[in-house]
């Protein structure tokens, strides 16, 4: 082997080294005057049960330490195995985020629609409706087809609406369930603050609103409310027009009642596109 000497050399210092079998090779000092060997003169086969016989080579080449190079696949795997850990994690946040966010009231979280039972044909195409709105709804957004579910109460009209909005957040869709009660406290929470600041917040509210994939409004109709409240729906249900974007009106009025409280314009692009009016028409399931 043949060595140009340094003077003095401190820890990592280099040099160039020679070996017999392998040619020339960087010799590092590893302190107290001692010089690193030929690394290749270090290196061993090694099985990997996986992936067969590989080189391992002497990670530290010095007589101090003894620490070889795993496995490459090995490695690589873990690696990749680590990094869709991390990915997958970060997707479940995601969802959990947009579940959190569509505020399904605590009494209907639960519900799925395979926990809706149906007896009468009417409920049996209730759920066959709710099930192709989940499945196809891709199509329903592209085409901004919005639903109603209208009817008596306690026919589960509520259950099915939260059911659905609950698996689109699931599928990465951002929704929100809110009844219009909730709806107009909302925006007039954004009142009564300064001019400029408020005007701001409550078309950031608006912006937040139109860019919901899904929109579930329930007790729409309740009461006839103020003209006011109105107003203010019909504002939101025309920045939902405008923007494309379905909505899911849930009320306890008939289609009529409903036109008179929506009025007809709006009763009229829900059915946009084929958009569906689902009359819940059985008597309550609340027993
Ligand atoms: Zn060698
Ligand atoms: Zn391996």
């Amino acid at each position: 082997m043949e060595l140009t000497e340094i003077k003095n050399p401190t820890f990592g210092a280099c040099r160039g080294g020679m070996c017999e079998k392998h040619g020339a090779f960087v010799s590092k000092c590893g302190g107290f005057g001692e010089w690193t060997d030929c690394p290749r003169c270090l290196e061993r086969d090694v099985t990997c049960e996986k992936h067969g016989t590989f080189v391992s080579e002497h990670l530290f080449p010095s007589e101090t330490y003894a620490c070889w190079t795993r496995c490459q696949k090995c490695a690589e795997e873990e690696r990749l195995k680590s990094q869709e850990t991390q990915k997958r994690q970060m997707r479940e946040q995601h969802i959990a985020s947009l579940v959190r966010a569509a505020s399904i009231p605590d009494r209907f979280y639960p519900k799925t629609l395979a926990d809706y039972k149906t007896t009468t044909d009417g409920e049996r195409v209730a759920l066959s409706v709710a099930k192709n709105y989940v499945e196809e709804f891709a199509d329903h957004l592209a085409a901004a087809r919005c639903l109603v579910f209208c009817g008596c109460l306690g026919t589960g009209k509520t259950h099915l609406a939260c059911a659905i909005a609950k698996s689109l957040a699931q599928s990465g869709r951002p929704t929100r369930y809110f009844t219009v009660q909730e709806l107009i406290r909302s925006l007039r929470a954004t009142w009564g603050r300064p001019t400029s600041e408020a005007s701001e917040t409550e078309s950031r509210l608006l912006q937040r609103l139109g860019a919901l994939e899904l929109l579930v409004l329930d007790e729409v109709g309740v009461q006839f409310g103020t003209e006011a409240e109105r107003t203010q729906l019909t504002e939101v249900m025309d920045l939902r027009y405008r923007d494309m974007k379905p909505t899911l009106v849930v009320s306890n009025c008939e289609r009529e009642e409903l036109k008179k409280y929506l009025g007809d314009r709006i009763v009229d692009r829900l059915r946009e596109n084929g958009g569906k009016f689902v009359i819940f028409d059985w008597p309550s399931r609340r027993v």
